[in-house]
């Protein structure tokens, strides 16, 4: 098992190999190596933080960084005063780069005070070449830029800016590859991430993701097999199959197999408890995933099925590839046949040309799907999308009252529909003590809906018994069944 390499048994004086991920541990080593000069240097492990922005890919990207950056002797710290920071940059939405920019202007003040520390960065942000060449022009104290398509390369680029002082630029157009087996550090000793899939080819038009994650690739079925077997073993007892758009999984592979027959196979996981995905997109949410999460005993009670709009006009904009009457008709059969499932949706205000009876088609659909939550969204214009381009940009001042009175109906329904659950007692995953009470613990039911109760915390990452005595709105306060 790779993440088992003894790196001190690697031989640095031959040529670093060319096949993956064995090459990516030939460099792990070699930065062992200047890990152990600097320890005797200064008596001390060197620190790395990590910071991750955006979504849940990020977060399991990062992991990788982690583990790469543990496995080469650095130690986790707690902010930026460390020896190497890394950020794995979001570019989902315009504050999302302005929010990094806002860190930058941080750390040039840290590297004055510790000019040998290292900055990185690396994610989706960097994919964008206006942002490379300002980062170039503006922030020369940051040493390593990365991308996505290579992220599987951090060890390498990592062991060449220890023994450097120029700025390194690696950024990839793309990338067919998908490398296995490097090291990771789970943020959860009981719940993870596991891709099955990277980049997109819907083209949403107001979307970056598949400008900077590519094109759509999926892990073979049996690697994604062998992780989650991996993980069981480790204690893990829930895990989020995650994916742009896991309805496509399946389709680049050199024998093809669904989504739903993916899951399948991981239903029949020993030690593995709980099986959520994210994210479905409803253009292509077969009948067969419908009954596959019908009869499963481990798939969680909860879909996210993203609407973005309600309008059939805006939606053909958007190219979402789905109408108003078909996300209807597909979210009244989920809740027709899986009655006890919680849907949540991603909603965005203010697209271009979006007129008042748009969105009020919008909240129609709103009150007819009748949401457990929705996150929703001021559009935003991202440089390189169709949509950037189009004409009608909506008046903020229009688009702020729109987003108010969704949110209005959103929370109403929100709060109708978590009200259901009053009374019944449910299986919970324990997550963490409540960081508001620490006489409290937190946990998460099937549905994703969110429960506090008195219990002691040696039961964190169990699933336990709580009965739901009284409803918060979006959260429930409950009491843990005894044994
Ligand atoms: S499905 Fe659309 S919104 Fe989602 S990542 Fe792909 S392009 Fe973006």
């Amino acid at each position: 098992m790779y993440h088992e390499i003894d790196l001190e048994k690697i031989e640095l004086k031959s040529e670093p190999p060319a096949k993956e991920p064995d090459r990516q541990y030939y460099f792990m080593a070699k930065c062992r190596e200047w890990v152990r000069e600097f320890e005797q240097k200064n008596g001390r492990s060197p620190l790395a933080f990590t910071q991750t922005f955006g979504c849940q890919m990020n977060a399991r990207d990062s992991e990788k960084l982690t583990g790469i950056l543990r496995k080469a002797g650095f130690v986790e710290a707690e902010n930026e005063q460390a020896d190497f920071v890394i950020y794995n940059t979001c570019t989902v939405r315009e504050n999302a780069n302005l929010k990094v920019y806002g860190h930058l202007g941080r750390l040039k003040h840290e590297k004055k005070q510790n000019p040998k520390m290292r900055i990185a960065l690396c994610g989706c942000m960097m994919q964008e070449p206006e942002v490379v060449e300002k980062l170039k022009k503006s922030y020369r104290f940051v040493d390593l830029i990365f991308g996505t398509h290579n992220i599987f390369k951090f060890a390498e680029l990592l062991a060449k800016t220890l023994e450097s002082h120029e700025q390194i630029i690696d950024i990839w157009e793309g990338t067919e590859e998908i490398v296995e087996d490097l090291p990771a550090l789970r943020k959860y000793p009981f719940k993870s991430g596991v891709n099955i899939m990277f980049g997109c080819n819907n083209f949403c038009s107001y979307c970056i993701v598949p400008y900077v994650r590519g094109r759509e690739r999926s892990r073979k079925p049996e690697d994604i097999l062998g992780e989650i077997k991996t993980l069981a073993e480790e204690g893990i007892s829930e895990i989020m199959l995650l994916g742009q758009n896991v309805n496509s999984y399946g389709k680049t592979l050199k024998d093809p197999i669904s989504f739903a027959e993916l899951l399948r196979r991981v239903e029949e996981m020993e030690g593995i408890a709980r099986i959520r995905f994210m994210t479905s997109h409803p253009k292509d949410l077969s009948p067969e995933l419908i009954e596959v999460m019908k009869e499963s005993r481990k798939i969680c009670r909860h879909l996210h099925l993203p609407l973005q709009s309600g309008s059939t006009r805006i939606l053909k904009a958007m190219n979402r590839k789905y109408t108003k009457e078909q996300y209807l008709e597909l979210a009244e059969r989920i809740r027709r046949e899986i009655p006890d499932i919680s849907l949540t949706t991603d909603i965005i205000v203010g697209f271009p040309g979006e007129t008042e009876e748009d969105f009020l088609e919008t909240l129609d659909v709103v009150q007819r799907v009748r949401y457990d939550n929705a996150y929703t969204f001021v559009y935003s214009k991202r440089t390189g999308t169709p949509a950037a381009s189009m004409e009608n940009q909506v008046p903020e001042a229009e688009v702020k009252s729109r987003f108010d009175r969704l949110l209005a109906v959103v929370q109403e329904n929100a709060r109708a529909q978590t009200a259901r659950f009053a009374d019944t007692v449910q299986e919970v995953l324990i997550e963490e003590v409540n960081e508001h009470d620490p006489s409290l613990l937190t946990g998460r039911m099937s549905n994703n809906l969110l429960v506090h109760f008195p219990g002691d915390p040696s039961l964190i990452g169990s699933i336990q018994k709580v009965r739901l005595e009284s409803c918060k709105g979006f959260y429930y306060m409950g009491s843990l069944l005894p044994k």
